[in-house]
């Protein structure tokens, strides 16, 4: 019994084989519009799909056939016709039906083709063959199944319709395949493509793409190089493994594809063409690129992160060192954005960063097209000018990019003032590597920004032996106090009224052991910066109200000996900074009244929440508190108010204008004064150099002067002395 007999028993009159189609052409080409499509797409499957000896059909997702071939009607005992449309539950026994179908699910919903055997009720001592596998779209998505049968019947015969069917299989195998296959002859012109290959040249179908070459579907460069690899391997024999590969695709359009390929041999092993499979790593390549620029880019300004520029900047070097080069002249300038952890504190985090892209943008104006600007650190930003003609060169450079920051910068709406220090290494100092370029860069940056911001420095090695000596000077600086190398010196304050010594002023001075004696100026900004001015300054202070103690003891005098200490703005800021002064003044014995904490005013301004509560328990405590430096910073005297402030020190360069030929300046001096009256507060003139200058002052009400005038700053033995004579100071 025949499959046709099973169905012929449900279905009634077995239609014979022969007829299953038209004689005039395909019979399957009716019923369908899809299926009329696929054979229009691909003419050369009609033919095959009928000269087969197999019976091959496509069925849709609900098991609606599609196509069937000759072969296959005959199979069923149908004609096309009552075929198409139907299901298997329409032309087989149920039992029958039901296991076709269930396979069918699985080819559609599993992805691979795969092959059963069945001995089918009612045909028992068959064996009938189905292979089934999914038939995708071009986006790849299952539309269909198809299905292959053949029956096993110990017939010779049979092996060779194995090996058409292995080719059968093979083919639907290529076209299902989302990946390029393509087989060309030793003229590198196409003799096969599958329909993937098809989909991506825009091409109907594959048949469309016989004869031609890859100058019709590519671009000139690309074609030209797949032409001469292809002869390569035509004249080697060698194939070519996973090369990656860039195609520019008619429409523009740039993939990626990761292609093999190997000679194509005849029977007799002779070279006659080439094949190739080529896999499209677009995705994978532009994700590998994102890594790359993440690896290489600062992912908030889209600018060179440090890693690359140094890459830059190693390439330089390595240019200059290769043998017979040119000697050419490179720059590296280092810049810092000014003040800008200001922004970041009082407007946000998101506020700074949008300066930091703004800026980036400025600064990329101010650059030739071969410039290399990166950020390097979170405000800090170098730029690498090549090939420059001069010095000269980098400093316009430094001048366009100060111009180019003085507009403001608009952040939500407010306009921020910004500017940068810039520092500037040649390649004429003659490096040997990138780094030590780039530090001097750096070293001259920090030059301009201690030098008073908003300028540029070019490196000189001077530069570099301050910043060596400076170092040294900070790691001695770690052991000056306990190795008892700090002094403090005693400048003594005079009353203009008495005329007589009412207080001195404490001044660290530093017995360096091999540098002599090293001024506050030099070593202070290195303690403060270090955090050492901490223990520093505690020191000052108890050793100076242990002194002043007893003096006040030895000479008294009403109101008594007062002590002034400077105070640095980290001090301010520590918590348990009035805890520490409160405890050292219990230990020395000392009165709190007669202690005056110096501060400046941007020491007040940079602490305005810690530092107001700390100076308002030193207020509690009778500490005096005096503004040092004053007219030097930006605060308004207003604001001052609010602290309880004791007394103002005219800083020493308005008092060093006070000449009769500068009327204007003892104007200022006139008018400081005077508001500090009105507030309440006392006045010291500091930096009194001359007879001149202390009768200015007594002529406008200062209260007290201090200066070389009236002393210099004198170790404890020769203060002693002074207070011992106690004498009028002029
Ligand atoms: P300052 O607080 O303004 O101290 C006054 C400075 O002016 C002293 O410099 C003093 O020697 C100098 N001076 C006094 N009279 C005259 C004069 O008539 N003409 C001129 N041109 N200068 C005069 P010195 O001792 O070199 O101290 C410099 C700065 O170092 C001080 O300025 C102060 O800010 C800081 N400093 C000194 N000792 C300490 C300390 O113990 N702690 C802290 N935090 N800073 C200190
Ligand atoms: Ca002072
Ligand atoms: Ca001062």
């Amino acid at each position: 019994m025949s499959l046709k007999s099973v169905a012929s028993t449900h279905h009634g009159a077995a239609v014979p084989a022969e007829s299953g189609g038209s004689t005039g052409g395909p019979s399957v080409g009716q019923g369908s519009t899809e299926t009329g499509e696929f054979f229009q797409a691909a003419d050369d499957y009609r033919a095959l799909a009928d000269i087969l000896p197999q019976a091959i059909c496509r069925k849709d997702e609900d098991g609606r056939y599609l196509f069937v071939n000759q072969r296959y009607c005959a199979w069923v005992g149908r004609a096309s016709g009552e075929i198409i449309g139907k299901t298997d539950f329409d032309l087989f026994a149920h039992e029958v039906a039901q296991i076709l179908c269930e396979d069918d699910r699985r080819a559609f919903e599993g992805g691979e083709s795969f092959p059963t055997k069945y001995e089918l009720p009612g045909r028992e001592g068959v064996l009938t063959h189905v292979l089934r596998g999914p038939v995708r779209d071009d986006v790849g998505h299952t539309s269909a199944v198809y299905a292959v049968v053949w029956e096993e019947s110990g017939d010779k015969l049979q092996k060779h319709l194995d090996l058409e069917q292995e080719i059968f299989l093979l083919r639907a195998l290529m076209d299902t395949i989302p990946d390029s296959i393509y087989f060309k002859d030793r003229d590198s012109r196409f003799s096969w493509i599958n329909r993937y290959t098809a989909a991506k040249f825009g091409i109907v179908g594959p048949a469309e793409a016989d004869g031609k070459t890859d100058f019709d579907f590519f671009t000139v460069e690309h074609a030209g190089q797949a032409f001469r690899d292809e002869q390569e391997i035509i004249r080697t024999g060698r194939p070519l493994v996973n090369l990656e590969e860039k195609e520019t695709l008619p429409d523009g359009h740039i993939k990626w594809a990761s292609t093999t390929k190997m000679p194509l041999r005849d029977a007799g092993g002779r070279i006659i063409g080439t094949f190739g499979i080529s896999r499209d790593i677009t995705e994978k390549k532009h994700f590998e690129d994102q890594l790359a620029h993440q690896a290489f880019y600062d992912p908030l300004t889209q600018l060179p992160n440090r890693a690359l520029f140094h890459d830059r900047l190693d390439h330089l070097f390595r240019r200059g060192r290769r043998k017979g080069a040119k000697p050419f002249l490179f720059s590296v300038i280092y810049l810092d954005l000014d003040r800008f952890k200001g922004v970041n504190d009082s407007l946000g985090h998101a506020a700074g960063d949008d300066l930091l892209v703004q800026f980036g943008r400025r600064l990329e104006t101010c650059l030739r097209p071969g410039d290399t600007l990166a950020r390097v650190g979170g405000d800090e930003f170098t730029v690498l000018l090549e090939d420059i003609a001069s010095e000269a060169d980098a400093t316009t450079v430094a001048e366009r990019i100060h111009r180019a920051l003085t507009p403001p910068f608009n952040v939500n709406g407010t306009e921020i003032f910004s500017s940068a220090s810039v520092g500037i290494a040649l390649s004429s100092t003659g490096y040997k590597q990138p780094q030590d370029m780039l530090r001097d860069a750096d070293t001259a940056m920090y030059r301009a920004k201690a030098n008073g911001r908003s300028r540029h420095e070019v490196f000189d090695s001077d530069m570099h032996q301050r910043a060596v000596s400076l170092l040294q000077l900070e790691t001695d600086l770690r052991r000056a106090v306990e190795r008892g190398e700090c002094r403090v010196y005693y400048q003594p304050i005079v009353d203009l009224a008495t005329r007589r010594l009412s207080a001195f002023e404490a001044l660290i001075r530093w017995q360096h052991p091999t540098r002599g004696m090293v001024m506050p100026d030099l070593f202070i900004p290195i303690a403060e910066e270090t955090g050492l001015i901490s223990s520093i300054g505690l020191w000052v202070l108890r050793e100076a109200c242990t002194q002043t103690r007893k003096w006040q003891r030895r000479f008294p005098q009403d109101p008594p000996l007062r002590i002034c200490v400077n105070m640095s703005t980290r001090q301010l800021a520590q918590i348990d900074f009035v805890d520490q002064v409160r405890r050292t003044l219990e230990e020395t014995d000392f009165d709190p009244k007669d202690l005056t904490l110096e501060m400046t005013e941007s020491a007040l301004m940079h602490n305005l929440k810690t530092g107001a509560a700390a100076i308002q328990k030193l207020h509690e405590m009778s500490v005096k508190l005096d503004i040092d430096d004053f007219g030097t910073g930006y605060s308004s005297l207003a604001y001052l108010q609010t602290f309880p402030v004791d007394t103002l020190k005219i800083d020493r360069s308005f008092v060093a204008r006070m000449k009769r030929d500068e009327p204007g300046q003892t104007e200022i001096v006139r008018a400081i004064i005077g508001l500090a009256h009105n507030l309440g507060m006392e006045v010291t003139a500091e930096g009194v150099e001359t007879a001149e200058q202390i009768e200015a002052l007594q002529a406008l009400n200062c209260t007290r002067a201090q200066g070389y005038f009236l002393s210099y700053p004198l170790p404890a033995e020769a203060a002693e002395a002074l207070l011992a004579r106690d004498l009028p100071l002029f």
